[in-house]
């Protein structure tokens, strides 16, 4: 069945914007009359790349689809509960920052200096407000950093020292650099820098001393082989909105000051309710350069392409062609969910209402 989308009020969003969507959208009820549910859904990544049974093992397989699981979880009981989808997005995401085994918050990669760089957005559909984070080091979760750059400044995106200082400002939760450090991203810095024979940095001050127990991360990189794992979540909620997060600690060994696909608007991160809600994972180059998020939404709301075609698309037509590799998930206002990738795997997983919870790893998987 196809939903209307219902018009509510918007922010501070143009008038143009909800004319717009009226004309394109005709509501199903009159008003003053009960407006009828929309069916929540889902969808979380935990970062595409080379993601190889044989390099997870089993016990790291079991970890993270077990973290997956609780991060969709987190998501769908805002949303079963009437919640927004730009809070389940925010709850999904933070308990993926806060899991060591993801790429974003605690358990972030490194830089070529041995710092954590954190980036992140997150956006809502329903009146295409956004906010980003870039190269943030001490805020712990970012996602929601860029969540209060959206709601409490005139700005769209801050970077470094200001945007963290602005969190602490508001009161968001500062950690040291020794809260962010794992212990295998760490030998996983090392290793590469030693590889490209570039010096490597001292250990992060405060950091428990080689040998000691640390949270570690299952899945370490095979040689030669890399991986990612960024942290994203699109929502769909029972008011018919939708909603894109994305969070991560950038690609391994980065130039400092190099930020990613992920806090840009429309690369890494997108939604409108005109179209869907994306998250990208993968090198970001790449997703910059081809405006992947946008793109995928574009191909549904101006080629009427379903969810699914239009992200096999953008992944597997256009990235390919330009050689990147990566994965995004998606949603629509009307229920699509889709995920796409073009890499041996990508952490993933969906619920919809009603519906079983889908954990996936690898490619050969649905
Ligand atoms: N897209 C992220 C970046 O380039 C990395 C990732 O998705 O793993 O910063």
């Amino acid at each position: 069945m196809k939903r209307s989308i219902f018009l509510r009020k918007t922010r501070d969003v143009s008038v143009g914007f909800a004319a717009a969507a009226a004309t394109l959208f005709v509501p199903a009820v009159a008003a003053g009359a009960q407006q009828p549910a929309h069916h929540w859904a889902i969808v979380v990544h935990g970062g595409a790349g080379v993601i190889e049974r044989s390099a997870l093992g089993p016990e790291g397989d079991k970890a993270y689809r077990a973290s997956l699981a609780r991060a969709a979880e987190a998501g769908a009981k805002v949303l079963e509960q009437g919640g927004r989808a730009l809070d389940a997005v925010e709850a999904t995401v933070n308990v993926l920052e806060d899991d060591p085994l993801f790429n974003a918050g605690r358990g972030a990669v490194f830089t070529a200096d041995g710092r954590n760089e954190m980036d992140s957005a997150i956006m809502d559909g329903s009146n295409l407000m956004a906010g980003s984070v870039a190269s943030v080091s001490r805020t712990r979760h970012p996602i929601s950093l860029a969540r209060a750059v959206m709601e409490k400044t005139p700005y769209v995106f801050l970077v470094g020292k200001g945007a963290d200082d602005f969190g602490a400002s508001i009161g968001l939760k500062q950690e040291p650099p020794s809260f962010f450090f794992t212990e295998s991203r760490w030998d996983s810095l090392v290793r590469q820098l030693k590889k490209e024979g570039k010096p490597i940095p001292p250990r992060p001050a405060g950091v428990p001393p080689l040998g000691a127990t640390v949270p570690v991360a299952f899945f370490d990189e095979s040689p030669g082989l890399r991986h990612y794992g960024t942290v994203g979540a699109v929502a769909l909620d029972v008011h018919g909105n939708i909603a894109a997060g994305t969070s991560t600690g950038g690609m391994q060994a980065k130039m400092p000051g190099r930020v990613g696909d992920s806090p840009i608007i429309g690369a890494g991160t997108y939604a409108s309710n005109q179209s869907c809600a994306v998250s990208g994972t993968g090198t970001g180059e790449y997703f910059i350069r081809l405006t992947v998020a946008r793109e995928v939404c574009n191909l549904v709301q101006f080629k009427h392409m379903p969810l699914q075609q239009a992200a096999d698309t953008v992944i597997h037509k256009e990235l390919e062609a330009l050689h990147g590799d990566g994965g995004v998930i998606a949603i629509t206002p009307d229920g699509q969910m889709a995920w796409s990738f073009n890499t041996p795997g990508m952490f993933r997983a969906q619920i919809r209402e009603g519906g079983k919870l889908q954990v996936g790893v690898y490619n050969d998987e649905p």
